[in-house]
């Protein structure tokens, strides 16, 4: 029998965790600047939470996990975090403080999606959702958020793609408008897009299909059609990112895979030679409706989720280490068991004071126990036989200098403190 892992997922080894946890910390930090809050929401809601009326993306309707449990309840396995954030918002009536509401969550998504090279049936997200303003200056910042989340990190290889498709009515206006124009062509599309003709028309701008490609290069675009206020809105929005000097490039075709967006729309993509097809990092936009339909008073929103997978690859092809390589503060190098009960005992105290240690539990002789300290970059070993014990003191070698002194056990602690 083999025992593999599920197809489309990974296994995350303690050298690779680091990259993990550091980047974690580094998005938990960026969000407080900004004021944000965090949210943690199970990882399986009841489908109806996820599988809406409206909600009719390829993501929703083929990729997700869906599974009864054993009363017979329809669970989902969340696809993204949005839904599921929002239903918590409204469950817990967070809209009823004042204000505006702005949180960030982290964690997994599964979608049953074809495995590739940047894609995968579980993977991880970070994204924020800003509920309860209209303000342009809400879509602004949101978006100076995505930025700088690449920025800070030392991302240069990316770009910033903005697009806006308006409120209901434009959106609505534009569909027909793009409807009226692929309809006569409809035989010559892929067949995804002409089912998406009838379902999501939208998308269709988004196909990679060549032939779909050449179809759609005359369509019209949805800023063709924003009505006044939308137009003012976007133009608004263009204003404040040019004052904070984000870079960005109107994208006109940028539509996102969710059918709940409206207003701003915006991916980060990575421009690396040789990431591969899977380039977005992240993407968000403004959502109307989306509260309102899972029950909650009208209330808009805005929100973006960037692929953690990707942001560590890209930050690997772009030479970013996060993390420093793993280092040792000390190692013990002992003889018998009369010196190796001395240093888990001194080990003990060194651990106390946060200085990291480690010690051979193999009872190995000296030269693999200096192999070891050597495989941990240890920064010195201590070496403790026979003579040290009896005169209470340490051999207290630095690796690098290969200096070598002579410690008291008493004072040990404090003079490591002090050489480290
Ligand atoms: P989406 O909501 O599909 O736009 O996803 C937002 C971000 O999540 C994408 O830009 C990717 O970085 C990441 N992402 C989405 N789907 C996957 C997947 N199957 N595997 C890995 N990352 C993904």
């Amino acid at each position: 029998m083999n025992y593999i892992k599920v197809k489309g997922t990974y296994d995350v080894l303690p050298t690779e965790a680091e990259n993990w946890v550091a980047l974690e910390s580094y998005v938990r930090q960026l969000f407080k600047t900004y004021n944000y809050g965090e949210i943690r929401t199970p990882m399986m809601e009841y489908s109806n939470v996820i599988h809406r009326e409206t909600e009719l993306s390829d993501m929703v309707i083929k990729e997700t996990y869906n599974f009864k449990d054993k009363s017979d309840r329809d669970l989902t396995l969340r696809p993204e975090g949005t839904a599921g954030v929002i239903r918590s918002y409204v469950e817990n009536k967070l809209y009823a403080q004042a204000g505006v509401t702005k949180l960030y969550y982290m964690g997994p998504n599964f979608r049953y999606e074809r495995p590739q090279k940047g894609r995968f049936r579980q993977f991880m997200q970070f994204g924020c959702e800003v509920l309860g303003s209209n303000e342009p200056s809400i879509d602004a910042e949101v978006i100076e958020l995505a930025y700088e989340t690449i920025y800070r990190l030392g991302l240069k290889q990316v770009s910033v793609k903005l697009n806006s498709l308006g409120d209901d009515d434009s959106k609505r206006n534009y569909r027909q408008a793009l409807i009226d124009f692929l309809t006569p062509v409809k035989e010559k599309l892929s067949k995804d897009s002409q089912d998406r003709l009838t379902n999501n028309p939208l998308r269709i701008l988004d196909s990679k299909d060549p032939a779909d490609i050449e179809l759609i290069k005359d369509a019209p675009l949805p800023l063709d059609y924003l009505n006044e206020t939308s137009k003012k809105h976007f133009e608004a929005v263009l204003e404040l990112l040019n004052l904070m000097n984000i870079p960005y490039e109107i994208d006109k075709k940028l539509v996102r895979g969710l059918d709940y967006y409206a207003h701003t729309v915006f991916e980060i993509h990575a421009t690396i030679k040789g990431f591969g097809a899977q380039n977005a990092l992240g993407g968000g936009g403004r959502y109307q409706n989306l509260v309102k339909e899972l029950g909650g008073p009208d209330t808009p929103g805005i929100g973006y989720a960037f692929g953690m997978e990707r942001l560590l690859s890209a930050l690997e092809q772009e030479g970013i280490a996060l993390t420093s390589p793993k280092q040792l503060d000390v190692y013990f190098i002992t003889f018998d068991q009369q010196s190796r009960k001395k240093a888990i005992e001194l080990q003990h105290h060194l651990r106390s004071e946060n200085i990291l240690s480690d010690i051979d539990h193999l009872n190995r002789g000296f030269k693999p126990q200096l192999k070891e300290a050597l495989r941990y970059d240890s920064k010195y070993i201590i070496i403790i036989g026979e003579n040290e014990l009896n005169n209470n003191v340490v051999q207290l070698k630095n690796t690098k200098t290969e200096e070598q002194v002579e410690v008291s056990m008493d004072t040990l602690t404090d003079t490591l403190k002090e050489l480290l």
